[in-house]
């Protein structure tokens, strides 16, 4: 796909959540129409896409046909197994590509591409089994966490080991899978930059948000982040980086930790990212349309941000405030139409502009 998507094409997107949901919203302002693929009943997206196929993701039938029904594909999630995505990627264009998705998958090849471009991670070690954890916590020293390589997210599949006697009780919240160890990081805030890159090469970057998460999960993002203006310039351009070497197409989220000796890197998300729902409210074009135009190829937002903005997640019992914040002049609701509330669960966002001060 080399030419622009003229509007009336349609946009697959993989997963129906909010995040599908969000840039279903987006892909119809600019005139595209979404055909969504979920394999839960009832999905987010598909109260607002045009179309929706209800089907697991080893359903080769379904995943052919979702295929030739659209004209490029996306996905909101990072974890789709790679056999459907051979199957899509040979009938139709996937952005962003193959590698993100692969390197975003497993921690460890994560951190080997982080590192290998220059950024700085936390000291890691792979841990395959039992024995590979003792090897990796007379390396890394305690305090440490064990991360599965695989399919974590919002805090899962993680234990923290304090002391080195604390191994057997990772390695059991774990259930024995195949993780990575990693140095315990003193840090002093958590940011995070959406980067975006054209099809055309050129990168865009949002301003970075400060976030703070309770019981692993996000809770808010702060922008503008408050750390030294160079520590910002750092972030952004090491998230250029990142997206240049992967060649990547799409909106990425790009999580660091700050630490008085500089950033280092915690996590890469090859798609639109929590994080970024602020630039709602505070952007002309948000990540969500900046996606969409990216995969679409389309030219770009160019990220700048007119207002200072705190976006609020609503988890689980959050919305017995719902009323608080509707009655809020400054504040825009966004909820995600989910059914049922449940504790950890994330029903919606606010976000609420600050007064410049
Ligand atoms: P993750 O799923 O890897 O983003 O981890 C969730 C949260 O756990 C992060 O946002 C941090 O607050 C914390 N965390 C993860 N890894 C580390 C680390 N190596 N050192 C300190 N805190 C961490």
């Amino acid at each position: 796909m080399t030419e622009p998507l003229t509007t009336g094409r349609v946009i697959g997107i993989l997963g129906g959540g909010q995040l599908g949901r969000m840039l279903s919203v987006a892909a119809s302002r600019l005139g595209f129409t979404c055909h969504v693929f979920e394999p839960g009943a009832n999905p987010p997206a598909g109260h607002v896409a045009a179309r929706v196929t209800t089907a697991p993701y080893d359903d080769h039938a379904a995943l052919e046909a979702f295929a030739r029904s659209v004209d490029v594909i996306t996905y909101e999630f990072e974890n789709i197994p790679t056999a459907a995505l051979d199957l899509l990627e040979s009938h139709c264009p996937v952005r962003p590509g193959r590698r993100a998705l692969a390197v975003s998958q497993d921690r460890v090849a994560e951190k080997d591409f982080l590192t290998g471009i220059g950024l700085e991670c936390a000291p890691y070690a792979a841990v395959d089994g039992p024995g590979d954890l003792d090897a990796a916590l007379a390396r890394i020293g305690v305090p440490a966490i064990l991360k599965t390589r695989r399919f974590g997210y919002d805090g899962k599949g993680q234990a923290r080991i304090a002391a080195q006697d604390g191994a057997a009780a990772a390695w059991e919240a774990v259930a024995g899978a195949p993780s990575v160890l990693e140095g315990f990081v003193d840090f002093s805030t958590e940011i995070s930059v959406i980067a975006a890159r054209g099809a055309d090469g050129r990168v865009a970057c949002f301003d970075p948000g400060e976030n703070v998460h309770r019981d692993g999960i996000l809770r808010s993002t702060t922008v503008p982040a408050k750390v030294p203006a160079a520590f910002a310039t750092d972030a952004v351009l090491a998230a250029g980086r990142i997206l240049n070497a992967l060649d990547y197409v799409g909106v990425m989220g790009v999580e660091f930790f700050v630490t008085p000796g500089g950033l280092i890197v915690n996590e890469i998300a090859p798609r639109v990212h929590n994080s970024g729902h602020w630039t709602q409210q505070g952007c002309t074009v948000d990540q969500f349309e900046q996606h969409i135009r990216a995969v679409a190829g389309w030219p770009l937002g160019d990220g700048s941000r007119y207002a200072d903005v705190e976006m609020l997640n609503l988890i689980g019992e959050d919305m017995d405030d719902l009323p608080a914040h509707a009655a809020d002049p400054r504040a825009a609701l966004h909820l995600y139409g989910k059914a049922e509330t449940r504790a950890g669960r994330k029903m919606g966002h606010v976000n609420r502009i600050l007064p410049r001060g």
